[in-house]
């Protein structure tokens, strides 16, 4: 009978101490800090390939411009990118997200004019400037996608019901992030694309063919 109540009591004093130090922690995913800064890079300009050349990297690369266009210019971006960091505090009885640090944007983009127009003026302006657009609508939309990045950590922070105090739970904390950060960067990649299309419309490319008196028309 002694022994039984001892056993009882022990185990009443373990349950006591592990209620007492759970309820000293903070829930993880409230006043944590949320860093989003964007990446973009210098641009730089070549023009040493020809315009087969230029085919050939617009395929590699995977977007080809339509048959009967010549490529007499070409944007070479990196695919976007989201990188997150989670910093944890830890302290006796709690792990506790103080902050999530996340770098989002492009890390290159190269612009290619090719070499045959180096001579004019006229034609290596105009597909200068096209380039440019291409380079300046994805810098326009890092930086306003910025913040909507910031927001969906914060909404998502709010609704993980998850507690701190082991890291089993900073794990599962980790991985929640990462899975919403993965479909995220799909949707914003397709986003990205969809931004960039009508710089590439038909009637884009006509007006870009009548400027420079002929320049571009195919021998
Ligand atoms: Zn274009």
């Amino acid at each position: 009978m002694t022994k039984k109540l001892l056993i009882l009591c022990f185990l009443f004093v373990v349950f006591c101490a592990q209620a007492q130090a759970a309820s000293l922690c903070m829930p993880t995913t409230k006043n944590v800090q949320i860093h989003v800064k964007p990446m973009f890079p210098d641009t730089a300009i070549n023009t040493s390939l020809s315009i087969e050349q230029l085919r050939g990297l617009t395929v590699k690369s995977g977007s080809p411009a339509p048959n009967n266009h010549q490529t007499v210019g070409f944007t070479l971006a990196s695919p976007l990118v989201i990188e997150t960091a989670l910093r944890f505090r830890k302290d006796s009885s709690c792990t506790m997200l103080e902050a999530v640090d996340i770098v989002f944007g492009i890390a290159k983009a190269d612009i290619y004019v090719a070499n045959k127009f180096l001579d004019n003026a006229c034609a290596y302006q105009a597909i200068l400037t096209h380039e440019q657009t291409h380079v300046a609508r994805d810098k326009q939309f890092i930086d306003e996608h910025t913040r909507f990045l910031q927001n969906h950590l914060y909404l998502l922070l709010d609704s993980l019901p998850i507690l701190p105090a082991s890291s089993a739970q900073s794990a599962q904390l980790e991985e929640a992030i990462s899975n919403s950060m993965g479909s995220l960067l799909e949707l914003l990649r397709a986003r990205r694309e969809a931004w960039q299309e009508p710089l590439d419309s038909e009637e884009e490319y006509a007006k870009l063919q009548n400027q420079c008196g002929g320049a571009f028309h195919q021998p």
